[in-house]
């Protein structure tokens, strides 16, 4: 179970970071071309042949596929699913709340990111959702600076997503990462500021807020083992980087 600020967090070398930023570019040109793809009509299962035909071309390899079973190189989670949605022969349709998360082993060395887009038109209320998620993202990127604290990186997510009046699953979270897609330490979306781990030039963690419109914490998983969805079947939205804390600032490792 998840564990406040514990664990420690390697620090990589100039080599083993070279290899992390690889597979993070692998990452970002899947993102790049599913985001390109998705559209009415489209199945997620399609939108899965496509990422594997970028990790194919450079040669890398999925960490999604055959991880605890799992039987896709993405996950595509449709409008209430939040996370972990198996790809298939669902068709998107006009208004639909796409989050996709999917990774890639370069050399050994491991990204993860996720992103969530409208397909077609979406409400008003669907788009505030994807920029209060974005804006968890970015403002818990910003404190991935020496100096700082594990801990500020979920206050920031937390803060964002408060205010915006939804709310955020407390059973998952984003983690460390490196020679593993998930290691210490596990990185809530949720914390105290000036606690945890202090964050030093080296370090590497997948951050990924997870956001509710409906408010509430509450999810559950469907029969399939695999699809969290919103027990109260609001919109959710769900996105990822690896991130680098730099010498003087935070580097997106699966920034396109
Ligand atoms: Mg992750
Ligand atoms: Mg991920």
């Amino acid at each position: 179970m998840a564990r406040f600020g514990r664990g420690v967090i390697p620090r990589r070398s100039a080599d083993e970071l070279r290899h992390m930023r690889a597979a993070g570019r692998v990452v970002a040109e899947m993102h790049q071309a599913i985001r390109q793809a998705a559209r009415p009509g489209v199945t997620t299962g399609e939108l899965d042949d496509i990422a594997r035909g970028v990790i194919a071309r450079h040669h890398a390899t999925s960490n999604f596929f055959g991880y605890h079973g799992f039987p896709a190189v993405i996950c595509a989670s449709v409008n209430d699913e939040v996370i972990h949605g198996i790809p298939g022969a669902r068709v998107l349709v006009d208004g639909d709340l796409l989050s996709i998360d999917c990774g890639a082993i370069v050399n050994g060395w491991h990204g993860d990111a996720a992103f969530t887009m409208g397909i077609g038109g979406i409400t008003i209320e669907a788009k505030r959702l994807v920029d209060t998620a974005d804006a968890a993202l970015a403002a818990a990127v910003r404190e991935m600076r020496p100096g700082n604290h594990l801990g500020d990186v979920g206050a920031a997510i937390d803060e964002v997503v408060t205010a915006a009046g939804y709310g955020s699953p407390r059973d998952y979270c984003g983690h460390g990462i490196g020679r593993a897609m998930h290691e210490d330490p596990d990185v809530e979306n949720r914390g105290r500021r000036g606690r945890g781990t202090e964050l030093a030039p080296g370090m590497v963690l997948a951050i990924e807020p997870m956001v509710l419109s409906g408010g509430h914490d509450d999810v559950h998983q469907l029969a399939d083992g695999w699809t969290v969805v919103t027990s109260d079947g609001s919109l959710a939205a769900h996105v990822e980087h690896t991130v680098l804390v730099g010498d003087h600032g935070p580097e997106i490792l699966t920034r396109p």
